[in-house]
């Protein structure tokens, strides 16, 4: 019997965006660089799924939960993550922080147990394996469920594609049916009765009416099976779009882009993204997007405005590539037919809890030391004699090392 397809909601949507690019991320499994955005939701999710988790015995403090969020947050460096620099790491956990805050401050009085949180399901469906994750999902009694998806974006709009997907899901799943029973035995279907996106930037939920059964079933159809099968009949052509493109890690191996069919690594270990020719300014733009000849010198300049930003975040996106691959190979040096790469790291004191600093400062009467207390000025603390040595004890207990890598790059001699 034929292996169902692997499908979920954002698989249909990279689909969508462009096949070829399905292609190269599932069918090549060719993975994507990080993404500063995916890092700043996920911590975000695990925090809420921290505070709603079933098997708490209460919900945790706002101190508890800020904790957690420092925790799943520092497990990875800013370059893990994905951000252009570690100061926008910084204030994103700032943010993270903020927006946590907020939440306790406007829900915390009413914080109540959900059915589920961040709830993994596969489904075996009309020869799919349906994965979706459920952010939480809240029992509304008489059998109907409420699911609420936690949005972390600058915005957040409507996508019905997303709500219809859910209600399948839950009105499909087994699983959910058994946990609503286990609530009320006397339910034999459960229903959605809400579907809700609640962004957590600006603490705002916006909530739907189940959608009518037909367009679930259009849905499901037209949409969700149809593609499956485009996917499975090998249909990967790409759809180059300035949007699309323009944010694609894979343009330096995009047929569009090189003229050439992808035709796989040529080393076993080598990851094609990172080793294939950079895009460059004379890289062919796809069709649909080529320049118009006669543009206005404001044109002109918004153009070059663009290139130059774009040029910079790819230098970015190299710089993270050649780092891993070189750490990956124990390589400190190595050539290129032009340039030569050298590779090295450097250790340096972070104080990773500022508002434990902030504390330990204004106990020792230290705050007058450090006008704008910094990474810098903060470490120059731990070694001036006129500081009382248990108030360095403090400060250096909320340290930790980081190490940073120094790519240096240069023509060959
Ligand atoms: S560069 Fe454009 S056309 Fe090529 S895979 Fe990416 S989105 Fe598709």
């Amino acid at each position: 019997m034929a292996k169902n397809l692997s499908f979920s909601y954002s698989k249909m949507g990279m689909y969508k965006e462009c096949p070829q690019k399905y292609k190269f991320r599932y069918v090549h499994m060719i993975p994507e660089l990080p993404k500063y955005y995916f890092a700043f939701g996920s911590a975000l999710h695990s925090v809420m799924e921290f505070i709603y988790d079933p098997a708490r015995p209460a919900f945790p403090t706002l101190a508890e939960a800020l904790s957690y969020f420092n925790a799943q947050w520092s497990q990875t460096t800013w370059q893990q993550k994905g951000y252009p620099s570690e100061d926008k790491e910084l204030a994103a956990y700032a943010e993270g922080r903020r927006e946590i805050e907020a939440y306790y401050q406007k829900h915390a009085a009413t914080f109540a147990r959900p059915l589920s949180v961040e709830m993994k399901s596969t489904l075996e469906i009309d020869g799919l394996s349906l994965i979706s994750i459920l952010d939480r999902l809240d029992y509304l009694g008489e059998g109907q469920v409420k699911i609420l998806d936690y949005k972390t974006g600058k915005t957040v709009q409507r996508e019905p594609d997303q709500l219809y997907m859910y209600q399948k899901v839950v009105e499909t799943s087994p699983v959910i049916k058994t946990l609503v029973q286990q609530k009320d035995p006397s339910v034999k279907n459960v229903r959605v009765g809400q579907l809700a996106f609640y962004h957590l930037p600006s603490l705002t939920e916006m909530t739907f009416e189940r959608a009518p059964d037909k367009e679930i079933v259009d849905f499901w159809q037209n949409k969700v099976l149809a593609t499956a099968d485009h996917i499975r009949a090998g249909q990967f052509s790409p759809t180059p779009s300035e949007q699309a493109c323009r944010w694609c890690d894979y343009r330096n191996i995009c047929p569009v882009f090189t003229g050439k069919d992808y035709t796989g690594p040529s080393g076993a270990a080598a990851l094609p993204l990172l080793k294939g020719q950079a895009p460059t300014p004379t890289a062919p733009a796809p069709q649909k997007v080529s320049p118009t000849p006669e543009k206005s010198p404001m044109e002109v300049l918004a153009d070059n405005i663009d290139r130059y930003g774009a040029l910079l975040e790819e230098t970015e996106k190299l710089r993270q590539a050649i780092t891993t691959q070189m750490q990956a190979s124990g390589f400190a040096r190595h050539f290129g037919a032009h340039f030569q790469a050298e590779l090295s790291s450097t250790s340096k004191t972070v104080f990773e809890n500022r508002d434990k600093v902030l504390e330990i400062l204004k106990k020792y009467n230290l705050l007058a030391k450090t006008l704008v207390p910094t990474q810098s000025t903060l470490a120059a603390l731990l070694t001036d004699p006129s500081v009382p040595s248990q108030a360095k004890q403090e400060l250096q207990q909320c340290t930790t090392t980081r190490t940073e890598n120094n790519l240096h790059i240069e023509k060959a001699e």
